[in-house]
């Protein structure tokens, strides 16, 4: 089943996605940074709005809810029951293993605590899409504002386990200033220094860094490599185990 994705930008760097089923017309918003742009879009494609898929409760991520709902109130919205009281109303509140429909496309639903405590993520898994949010950057991750270092890394690693070939999608287009860091403690990463240099070129062109793949993040994103001996002795962890030198990239960069 081919899923048609459009990405584009809302307020200064959260990013829209439209995931359309073109045999039934169904289409989902991840997440809702922005009513207007996200309207916008749906109507140059003449495409209509069926589902909201919430990754976790940030203002940036939700409140463009009312205004999609406003033109499409029969728009389902999904999103972590963790979090059904701080996002307001879902129509359907998901958790681990649960499955979401968006026409004839189907999504596994991923837990992934850390940038906050209910944070999911949506795999559809025969088209090999992941929507992160704000877990897994390209060459980066969130913060984690709500869980210890160690659930977050957890959450990394599940993501991370998913089949290379998967195409990844992201909250925010981070990836040029995510690069700078991750050449300071990987300095020796060809794949990394090759990809830091596509990513400046699509930069400068005014094109997005996204999607990306999970084969590429595991061999690039510092922070799904917290057991590369080359990083850990770039860090003075020679040796640690795998969640502390995670902690410890993440408080630097948290610091950058
Ligand atoms: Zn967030
Ligand atoms: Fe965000």
């Amino acid at each position: 089943m081919a899923a048609h994705i459009h990405q584009f930008l809302c307020l200064s760097d959260n990013f829209g996605v439209l995931v359309h089923d073109p045999h039934r017309r169904a289409t989902a918003a991840i997440d809702a940074p922005e009513a207007a742009p996200i309207l916008a879009a749906l109507a140059a494609r003449d495409w209509e709005l069926t589902d909201i898929l919430v990754t976790h409760h940030h203002h940036d991520h939700v409140q463009g809810i009312a205004g999609l709902r406003e033109r499409f109130p029969q728009a389902c919205v999904v999103g972590p029951s963790k979090e059904a009281e701080r996002i307001g109303r879902l129509d359907r509140a998901v958790g681990e293993d649960d499955v979401v429909e968006v026409g004839a496309l189907a999504a596994t639903v991923i837990e992934v605590p850390g940038h906050t405590s209910g944070h999911v993520a949506y795999w559809f898994t025969e088209e090999g899409i992941l929507f992160s949010g704000d877990t897994l950057f390209s060459l980066g991750c969130g913060r984690g504002f709500e869980e210890p270092a160690h659930v977050l890394y957890h959450s990394l690693q599940k993501l991370a386990a998913l089949p290379g070939e998967t195409a990844v999608y992201c909250g925010h287009e981070y990836t040029l200033a995510n690069a700078r860091f991750a050449l300071s403690v990987d300095p020796e990463n060809v794949i990394l220094a090759e990809r830091a240099a596509a990513v400046a070129r699509l930069r400068e062109a005014g094109k997005f860094t996204l999607p990306t793949t999970i084969e590429l993040e595991r061999a690039t994103n510092p922070f799904l490599r917290a057991e590369a001996p080359e990083i850990q002795a770039a860090i003075g962890m020679e040796g640690a185990d795998p969640a502390d030198v995670f902690a410890e990239l993440r408080a630097r960069k948290n610091r950058a």
